[in-house]
């Protein structure tokens, strides 16, 4: 392996989960839905598949999914050419992967906000590019929110590109329109790309908004907005996702995906479209159930003693590990299956700087509400 990707050989997700397996713990550790999406998009995918939609699709996508996507983006007033301006691509990681490949090259850096999705380090290096990490900072109030400060610091002469995630993995934070007006004028400022991951993006609560930030002043045409089905309709393993920017942007990343896996999902892509255009009522009730969850997995795990932190979208929640004695939740995470048999994800290990990430677990709340219960119940032993 080369040394760029030495650091990448395992992800937290496979062997958290596989501990979880093994030893038969409650698995809030990697974050996937424990029922189905909607039937009328299981059926889409069932005639799909008996319809004859089994080989290659277009390089682009279908086009009836890249006519929803437009479509389904027009909700944050945003247009874009299904033709020039949207790419299928196999999930988010894919579409991160191939824009930061046809975006930046050795010699550029790219601002990462962390903590950080796992793919995103990764992908950076595999374009050999150079990742500046900016952290998040927790105010007063238990939100982790963006330091300006330190972003506007971190634009160096050679930054290319900033990956921006709103809602945000791990923490629950909903990036503010403040937050969002600055990044974007930042970004305006110094001339950068901005590569967004909106996969959340229907799942917010308490009246959070989900701001696009290609919608700000001067970002549509430098920004990469990226999402994808899996959170949304509740097929993660399905890896439906787009990229929608610019025609040059969009170019480019049409052209590092086209050798990666040229194209995926043939059967899956009418479903997605057929979900984007019709089954939004359905991830209306998804989000109201998920605010349901958040605040059941946070009563049950401050009850536990743990000390919760604010989630306003995803499918996660934080808590500070030291109420209840321990120093390290990254050791505790790799105990915690065998000791109560409850699977959780460490933060530090989405960050540069475990140091200072140290205390904080995350775990997943998008279960059903009995496994949810077991968990709590069984964390109740850690006191
Ligand atoms: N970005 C974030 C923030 C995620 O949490 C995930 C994981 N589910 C992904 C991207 C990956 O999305 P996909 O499965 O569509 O590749
Ligand atoms: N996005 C999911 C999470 O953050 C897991 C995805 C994966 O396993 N790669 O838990």
């Amino acid at each position: 392996l080369v040394p760029r990707l030495r650091p990448f050989t395992s992800t937290i997700f496979a062997e958290m989960t596989a501990l979880a397996v093994r030893t038969e713990a409650v698995n809030l550790g990697q974050g996937f839905p424990d029922t189905d999406g909607p039937s009328g998009m299981l059926d889409a995918a069932k005639n799909a598949l008996f319809g004859g939609a089994n080989q290659y699709p277009p390089g682009p996508g279908r086009p009836e999914l890249r006519a929803a996507i437009a479509r389904h983006r027009s909700r944050y007033g945003l247009s874009y050419d299904p033709d020039s301006e949207i790419l299928v691509t196999a999930g988010a990681t894919e579409a991160i992967s191939a824009a930061l490949l046809a975006l930046t090259e050795p010699g550029d850096e790219v601002i990462v906000i962390e903590p950080y999705y796992d793919s995103y380090a990764a992908a950076v290096a595999m374009a050999g590019a150079t990742r500046r990490v900016v952290s998040l900072v927790e105010g007063a109030d238990g939100r982790f929110a963006l330091d300006l400060d330190a972003l506007r610091a971190a634009v160096t002469p050679s930054t290319r590109a900033i990956l921006v995630n709103s809602p945000h993995n791990p923490t629950g934070t909903v990036f503010t329109r403040d937050e969002l007006t600055a990044v974007a004028e930042l970004c305006v400022e110094r001339d950068l790309i901005a590569v967004t991951d909106e996969v959340y993006e229907h799942l917010v609560f308490d009246g959070a908004e989900h701001l696009p930030l290609a919608a700000f002043p001067g970002m549509r045409d430098r920004t990469v907005s990226v999402s994808s089905a899996g959170k949304t309709f509740n097929c993660t393993g399905w890896k439906i996702g787009w990229v929608c920017g610019s025609p040059e942007l969009v170019a480019a990343v049409r052209a590092a995906k086209q050798f990666m896996t040229f194209v995926s999902g043939g059967p899956l892509q009418p479903a997605v479209a057929h979900a984007l255009d019709h089954e939004l009522p359905w991830v209306e009730s998804l989000r109201t159930s998920l605010a349901g969850k958040r605040d059941r997995l946070s009563a049950g795990l401050a009850a536990a003693g743990f000390a919760v932190r604010p989630s306003l979208g995803t499918y996660f929640v934080c808590a500070d590990v030291r109420p209840l004695g321990f120093t390290d939740a990254a050791e505790l995470a790799w105990q915690l299956p065998e000791r109560v048999g409850v699977a959780a994800v460490p933060v530090s290990v989405f960050t540069d700087h475990p140091a200072e990430w140290r205390h904080v677990l995350r775990f997943a709340f998008c279960k059903r509400d009995d496994v949810l219960d077991e968990a709590i119940g069984r964390l109740h032993k850690l006191a």
